[in-house]
């Protein structure tokens, strides 16, 4: 328990009166940290903090890499927490224990109290608010704007890819496309290169030809799993794997998590999600992504970027239990007792004269928000009714001249939710064609000109920059075993669908989640039956873990991964 006495020695709270000093003391919490414990994490709701004793380093996330300060130590009579209470806004950074710690910490309302009841104190807490708002000023004009740089064109592939994945990861590029910034280039770019060049860092150029793995690993992504076994590995870095990432790591399990690309999955491309629990004002996709990736992370889920999982077998562990052995592309293999499928679905393919030649030359699947720089001024069309498509004709509106889309049906009402129609007909440059198909796109080395048929009248050619296709999605699941059970669409079918099937071959009944192959369990939008939303993803991923305790406690004499 802090003591008044305590507290007079700090200098702060040296000119309050003994019983101002009495009232905060009884009120403050007794805060003690070890070496290596967080006193607050960067994006955490501040208290106001008066350090008694010790010394506490500061960090911060630039640019998806954690920087120590360490010419701003905290030390014994240094307070923190007055600029996020006072701007309402979460911490900017993060503060750690060096040595042995004792803080006292006051709620906001102690802390109020203190500016409003002493003037000395306001000014002391004023005057460090701003010599701190100053260096923030300071950090802000010194640190670059963006980790990398990309040069190339804005129908090559490899670029466009690299961009979508920086995008997903949160890490800030500048692109410059060759075509039409040349002045721009850095001079020192070979002027014979013909594809996309990046440089990360300012200072490393990614071996040609630039590839999204090699842009992740020179930006010190994880490629790589670290360890051969693992209790429970997972396949997919949607919602629903992120959320069996950070439960399974939460409660103790040695987690691999695999994604063939960034994480963030379908929700990762969302511009807002408007119906997740707990954000009233919504959350884009990426941020959501960037919060369960660091939260898995911060739990020691380990994941792996830019690796596709291509085979799983079943087999026989070390200790003589039952396994499964996971191959990623280049033939890299890992052990785990239990399998988490989470693979989502992918985009459905428009059938349209043209359109595999024009793929991401102007035609794209999906509406990755990396592609507004594209879109600025020009004529989009997006093909879809559902929600995604909805989202993707509001977030390009603040960005092209206009946004037209074409449903096959009479409208949006059966499809799409009826806030995202109040919202779209709130613009004026998005037009809706009911009743249309797309019958082919045309263009030479790029889109130019896309070709409608409405209520099957004469096809009519139009003037198209860009064709965004959102007609729905299938999940791809030919590459898994042939033993497991799917339905005629290739969902994976769990618990109840599979316990009569003499394919399970368990003495037991399945988990809820579990798949037809013991210890194989599969979550979110791949799984069969499943409620296609951000939510009910999370959920399953979550309860998978559940599962997979239970699943691993009917074998608890064997070993798990250490
Ligand atoms: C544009 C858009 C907007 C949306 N908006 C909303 C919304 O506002 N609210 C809402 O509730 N829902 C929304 N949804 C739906 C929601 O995003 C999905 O239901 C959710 O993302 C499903 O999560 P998941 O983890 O099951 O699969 P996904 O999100 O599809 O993630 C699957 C992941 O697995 C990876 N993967 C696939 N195969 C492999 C493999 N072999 N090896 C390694 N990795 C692999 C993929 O790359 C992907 O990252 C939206 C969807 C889209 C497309």
């Amino acid at each position: 328990m802090i003591t008044a006495e305590e507290l007079r020695q700090v200098q702060i709270f040296e000119c309050l009166a003994e019983p101002e000093r009495q009232r905060l003391a009884q009120k403050a919490a007794d805060v003690r940290l070890s070496p290596g414990d967080w006193l607050i994490r960067e994006g955490e709701t501040s208290s106001f903090y008066v350090i008694l004793e010790g010394r506490l380093g500061l960090s911060k996330d630039v640019m998806g890499r954690v920087q120590e300060f360490t010419q701003f130590e905290y030390k014994g009579g240094d307070f923190f927490g007055e600029v996020p209470i006072l701007l309402g806004t979460p911490s900017l950074v993060s503060l750690k224990a060096i040595t042995e710690c004792r803080i006292a910490r006051f709620d906001r309302q102690q802390f109020q109290a203190l500016i409003r009841d002493s003037e000395k104190c306001s000014a002391m807490i004023m005057q460090k608010m701003n010599e701190r708002l100053g260096r923030v000023q300071q950090f802000a004009a010194e640190t670059p704007a963006s980790r990398v740089l990309i040069v190339g064109s804005q129908y090559d592939l490899d670029c466009r890819d690299i961009r979508t994945f920086l995008s997903m990861n949160r890490i800030p590029y500048e692109w410059l496309d060759r075509d039409n910034e040349f002045d721009r280039i850095p001079t020192c770019m070979p002027a014979n290169l013909q594809g996309p060049a990046v440089v990360v860092d300012r200072a490393f150029w990614v071996p040609q030809p630039p590839t999204v793995r090699k842009v992740a690993e020179a930006l010190g992504l994880r490629t790589m799993p670290t360890k051969q076994h693992y209790d429970v590995v997972v396949i997919g870095g949607g919602p629903a794997g992120l959320a069996a990432a950070v439960y399974g790591a939460s409660e103790g399990l040695c987690v691999l998590l695999v994604e063939r690309n960034a994480a963030g999955g379908q929700a990762g491309t969302s511009s807002r999600i408007e119906n997740y629990l707990g954000f009233p004002n919504g959350i884009s996709g990426d941020e959501l992504t960037e919060r369960a990736v660091r939260q898995a992370g911060q739990f020691g889920a380990e994941m792996v970027l830019t690796r596709e999982v291509g085979n799983i077998e079943s087999m026989s562990m070390p200790d003589g239990g039952p396994g499964y052995c996971v191959e990623l592309d280049g033939g890299d293999r890992v052990t785990s007792k239990t399998v988490i499928l989470a693979t989502g679905v992918d985009w459905r393919r428009l059938e349209a004269n043209g359109v595999d030649r024009l793929i991401g030359r102007g035609v794209l699947y999906g509406a990755a928000r990396t592609e507004s720089p594209t879109v600025i001024g020009k004529d989009v069309f997006i093909v879809g009714g559902g929600n995604s498509a909805g989202q993707a004709a509001m977030f390009f509106s603040s960005y092209a001249k206009s946004v037209t889309i074409v449903v096959r049906g009479a409208g949006l009402e059966l499809s799409m939710s009826q806030y995202l129609i109040g919202q779209i007909a709130g613009k004026k440059n998005i037009t809706i064609e009911p009743f249309t198909q797309v019958v082919s796109v045309n263009g030479e080395d790029h889109l130019d000109s896309i070709c409608t048929t409405t209520r099957g009248e004469a096809p009519r050619t139009r003037k198209a920059d860009a064709l965004f296709v959102l007609i729905g999605a299938d999940a791809s699941t030919d590459w898994l075993p042939n033993d497991l059970q799917r339905d005629e669409r290739g969902y994976v079918c769990t618990g109840r669908d599979v316990s009569d099937l003499p394919s399970w071959k368990g003495q037991r009944t399945p988990f809820l989640l579990e798949t037809n192959m013991p210890g194989f369990f599969c979550a979110g939008d791949v799984r069969h039956d499943s409620i296609k939303r951000v939510s009910s993803g999370v959920g399953e991923g979550s309860m998978a873990i559940a599962f997979v305790h239970q699943y691993l406690a009917l074998d608890s004499p064997r070993l798990r991964a250490n």
